[in-house]
């Protein structure tokens, strides 16, 4: 098994990681000390690891791949993270978005659609000793056990906005969403301002792997 080690050469990194986000715009010091707390090496595979901290996304298995930190970063900081918020990520993938919505303080709630993924990251986050509500399955549906969520976060490209995630959200709530073909997507960002009203804000430029499922892409 993979020794979990954080060296001066990975935090070296990370420093310069976070010094190219803020160049790109991000602004939320709380996203980027998280970004700078999380060592992103750690869920990555080890023939990869000299990469993780690159700004770019990279295969995690079963075709999937871990976000660019840039894209973390964007959507986190869309979110609005408070602590204590309850949040409902669709596609946990490596857990490394979910981790970083854990550092801030949310109570965290994520659905992977891949089984061996699901399996898989729910060992290494107990590894970690990081601990968040995982699930199995479609989340095109949300997680309605639990809803509403203050907060619903979705890490694959979307065709549509599946219907179920807005009701799933609290009154002033917040969902963050990419949507638009297989290669590229605008960042839609949903406030819910009431049980009929939303408020829409959309950002151009992003390219996730396709959300699949009963709203996704099947
Ligand atoms: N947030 C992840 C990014 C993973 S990539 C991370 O930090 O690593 C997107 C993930 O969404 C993939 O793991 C994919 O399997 C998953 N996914 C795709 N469609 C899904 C669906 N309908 N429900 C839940 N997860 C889904």
């Amino acid at each position: 098994m993979l020794k979990l080690e954080d060296t001066y050469l990975h935090k070296g990194k990370r420093k310069a990681l976070i010094a190219l986000l803020r160049e790109k715009g991000i602004k939320s010091e709380r996203v980027l000390q998280a970004i700078n707390t999380l060592p992103r090496h750690f869920f990555f595979d080890s023939a990869l690891i000299s990469h993780a901290y690159e700004d770019k996304a990279f295969p995690i298995g079963e075709g999937q791949t871990i976000s660019q930190p840039y894209t973390v970063a964007f959507q986190t900081e869309l979110l609005d993270v408070k602590e204590g918020d309850k949040i409902l990520e669709i596609g946990t993938g490596s857990g490394y978005q979910g981790s970083i919505l854990h550092l801030l303080g949310a109570d965290v709630y994520s659905i992977e659609y891949q089984h061996k993924l699901y399996e898989g990251t729910k060992r290494f986050l107990k590894r970690l000793g990081i601990e968040f509500h995982l699930f199995y399955g479609d989340g095109t549906g949300g997680v309605p056990e639990y809803a509403p969520y203050d907060k619903i976060i979705v890490t694959a490209g979307a065709p549509v906005i599946p219907e179920a995630l807005i009701q799933q959200l609290k009154i002033g709530g917040i969902l963050v969403i990419p949507v638009g073909d297989k290669k590229r997507q605008s960042m839609v960002r949903i406030i819910k301002k009431s049980a009929k009203e939303v408020v829409r804000e959309e950002f151009d430029g992003f390219a996730f792997v396709p959300l699949l499922g009963k709203d996704g892409w099947n």
